[in-house]
């Protein structure tokens, strides 16, 4: 209770504190005050690593994704957190390992009961003593906006209750159940909606959070704003705009990895977004003063026996759900407009937790004390200053879902994961064998047993939910396709 109380004293206190501030700057200096920047945070749910142009894909067609890459800074080795939803998402908006916030699983997550291990207690809402990113940047004054895909909890938990002014489709705790005229479908999208015209039913929705979008940039062009526009494409159900699905019928050749028209048509509106979105900056005259971050929340649905292969992470391994790179490798792109240089490429490794502490540094904002971040601040890599201060990146995933449960780590070029059913390790070199092919666990034990231990160590020091023996273990092996 206390540290509701502590955290809510200290929203309350900044609030007045920033107000206070810029009353007395206006006032006093007698010159306006240099603007803190706008964030304009677009995150696809998701989009796999190769699905853009400029991450290398030659069948999806994303010209305005890539001029953002022309314009910015594009992350070669970036990754989610988690490689399903809603962890990636809550690290987004904490700067937290999931394993740190037990929320560790999509919401409300796979259930395998019969399986060999337990799964955790695990949390599956976003916890109010959080301070979210929103609420973080509300205490220098920003007003911030959550279009699209939430997934971090029911109605207590919307984005609204956690320090965005305006919530807008942000109900469907997982998928919608089409693009095409969902919000008749659903009568609760009206309560998270704040207009509704009358022929508007039929109006694709990726093209509808992008309008929203466009209005709350429009309605607060003249103050600091958080625009987190989280589409929920290109998620399934696969449904392209039908005019878009032919151009991409006739580019398919029968060698290719990537040949689904539909989820091309969805990429494309996707694509589209991004490009509205980037003109109506130009159009406000805000552009320079806008950072805008481009992410997706896990891996392209990939590589799943013949029946969620939607895209193709190659050369990556596998896809969304899994440990390999196909799982967790997103292709990220920072802009901002006279720090970053244009068209560069970085490939430290980074992480979806990054982005937290990265947005308060941009803002000049301290954050509240009390609120630890497991991220590190990028901007020594925007500005090409020097390098971050961390060796590994870490993952928890203590659930069933494509594969039996795991962790991995990657420090440098070498990966490990380790499979808690039976301890089995894989040890990969990214640098050589970014496809993961080829197995170093038995001829590099030295290296596993160093990995596997910071591995261990980590989840102990941010309190990992582990899992335990399932007293209802039907003694089979594990199968996705069984396993509901
Ligand atoms: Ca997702």
């Amino acid at each position: 209770m206390s540290t509701i109380l502590n955290r809510r004293d200290f929203l309350r206190q900044s609030a007045a504190a920033s107000a206070g501030l810029a009353a007395a700057l206006s006032v006093s200096c007698g010159k306006p005050e240099v603007r803190k920047p706008n964030f304009v945070f677009i995150l696809v749910d998701d989009l796999g690593w190769r699905d853009v142009t400029c991450f290398g894909s030659t069948f999806y067609e994303t010209p305005n994704i890539d001029k953002l890459a022309a314009q910015g800074m594009k992350f070669t080795d970036a990754y989610a957190a988690c490689p399903v939803c809603s962890p990636t998402r809550a690290s987004i908006m904490t700067g937290k390992y999931p394993a740190r916030l037990h929320l560790t699983d999509w919401i409300k997550g796979h259930v395998a009961p019969k399986a060999k291990l337990k799964v955790p207690d695990w949390t599956m809402c976003l916890d109010h003593e959080e301070v979210t990113i929103a609420e973080a940047l509300k205490t220098a004054g920003y007003v911030s906006a959550s279009v699209g895909k939430w997934h971090l909890g029911d109605e207590d938990y919307y984005p609204d209750k956690q320090g965005f002014d305006v919530n807008i489709a942000g109900y469907w705790a997982g998928q919608p159940p089409t693009y095409y005229h969902p919000y008749t479908v659903d009568r609760e999208w009206n309560n998270h909606i704040p207009t509704m015209e009358s022929g508007m039913d039929a109006v694709y929705l990726t093209d509808r959070l992008t309008d929203e979008s466009l209005t709350f940039i429009e309605n607060n062009k003249d103050r600091p704003f958080f625009l987190y526009l989280s589409h929920y494409a290109v998620h399934t159900p696969i449904e392209g705009k039908k005019e878009l699905i032919p151009k991409y019928e006739a580019k398919i050749k029968p060698a290719q990895a990537q040949k689904n028209p539909e989820y091309a048509a969805m990429i494309e509106s996707v694509d589209d977004s991004v490009g509205r979105v980037m003109d109506k900056l130009e159009e406000l005259g805000i552009a320079d003063n806008t950072v805008v971050i481009f992410m997706s929340d896990n891996g392209g649905l990939s590589g799943v026996g013949d029946w969620l292969n939607i895209t193709s992470n190659a050369p990556l391994r596998s896809g969304k759900g899994t440990a390999y790179e196909g799982g967790v490798r997103e292709p990220m792109i920072i802009k901002w407009p006279g720090v970053v240089t244009s068209g560069t490429v970085c490939s430290v490794p980074v992480i979806s937790i990054d982005f937290y502490p990265t947005m308060l540094d941009m803002a000049g904002i301290k954050g509240d004390p009390g609120h630890f971040v497991d991220g590190k601040s990028l901007i020594p890599l925007l500005k090409q200053t020097g390098t971050i201060d961390r060796e590994t990146i870490y993952w928890h995933y203590p659930h069933y879902h494509i594969t039996t449960p795991f962790g991995s780590v990657r420090k440098g070029a070498y990966k490990l994961i380790e499979y808690y059913e039976d301890g089995s390790q894989e040890l990969y070199n990214l640098i050589d064998d970014i496809g993961e092919t080829n197995n170093l666990s038995s001829l590099m034990p030295d290296k596993a047993e160093e990995l596997r231990k910071m591995l261990e160590d980590w989840r102990i020091s941010v309190g990992a939910q582990m899992m335990t023996p399932n007293p209802d273990y039907d003694g089979k092996p594990y199968s996705i396709r069984g396993s509901q």
